[in-house]
């Protein structure tokens, strides 16, 4: 088989990205800037679920603006957790990319507000592994219809995904039954403790992921 013949789609959140830390460092930077915990997870909750968007410190720190400080300060500290991203992914994720990338076709899918998701994406410095990456400003629900396509125009391939979030991986896995699902459960992850029904194998870190990419690809 040569190289063509297997992609793997990984998703970034939770999966390639330490995204419980960053988060707690972002919300670090409105409390060192006068913002309550309260306030800050009361309107960062009415951004996700009341406007039911996908997390954006832009449109957050207009919501807050007259309660924070130094506005301008504040915005230039969350810049500076965008720009050393790089510090947010996994350790493992390097390794793993160099391992693999000579032996299958690697996709990036990620959801998020994408001039917040974007810069972080490309300030992890991993985009040249990836053929193909691609981002998604839609509710959950929307992230899964791109692995679905995906899937889809590859269908003469083998696909792996490695993925966090049960529900993606049982509708990927109803679907199309022949990929190989890989449900990655990082330490205190939002979805680790969370179990998926139709997962074909379950990994605590990606150094597990190459020897199966390796066998059943
Ligand atoms: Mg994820």
């Amino acid at each position: 088989m040569t190289k063509k013949d297997k992609l793997v789609i990984l998703d970034f959140d939770h999966t390639l990205f330490n995204t419980e830390v960053f988060k707690r460092h972002l919300k670090n930077a409105y409390l060192s800037y006068g913002i309550s915990s309260e306030r800050y997870d009361q309107t960062y909750n009415y951004i996700r679920k009341k406007l039911k968007r996908p997390y954006d410190p832009a449109l957050h720190l207009r919501l807050l603006d007259g309660e924070i400080v130094d506005l301008k300060s504040l915005m230039g500290e969350v810049n500076y957790l965008v720009d050393k991203s790089k510090d947010y992914l996994y350790d493992d994720v390097v390794t793993f990319l160099e391992d693999v990338k000579d032996e299958c076709d690697l996709n990036l899918v990620s959801l998020g507000k994408k001039r917040f998701q974007k810069p972080k994406v490309d300030n992890c410095r991993m985009n040249g592994y990836f053929s193909r990456i691609l981002l998604t400003e839609g509710q959950g629900g929307l992230k899964k219809e791109v692995f679905k396509d995906i899937i889809c125009e590859n269908r003469d391939k083998k696909i792996a995904i490695i993925e966090d979030m049960p529900e993606n991986i049982d509708y990927l896995k109803r679907g199309f039954p022949s990929i190989t699902a890989i449900k990655i459960e990082r330490v205190g992850a939002k979805y680790a403790e969370e179990k998926a029904e139709l997962n074909n194998f379950t990994i605590k870190s990606l150094y597990q992921a190459s020897n199966i990419i390796k066998c059943i690809l």
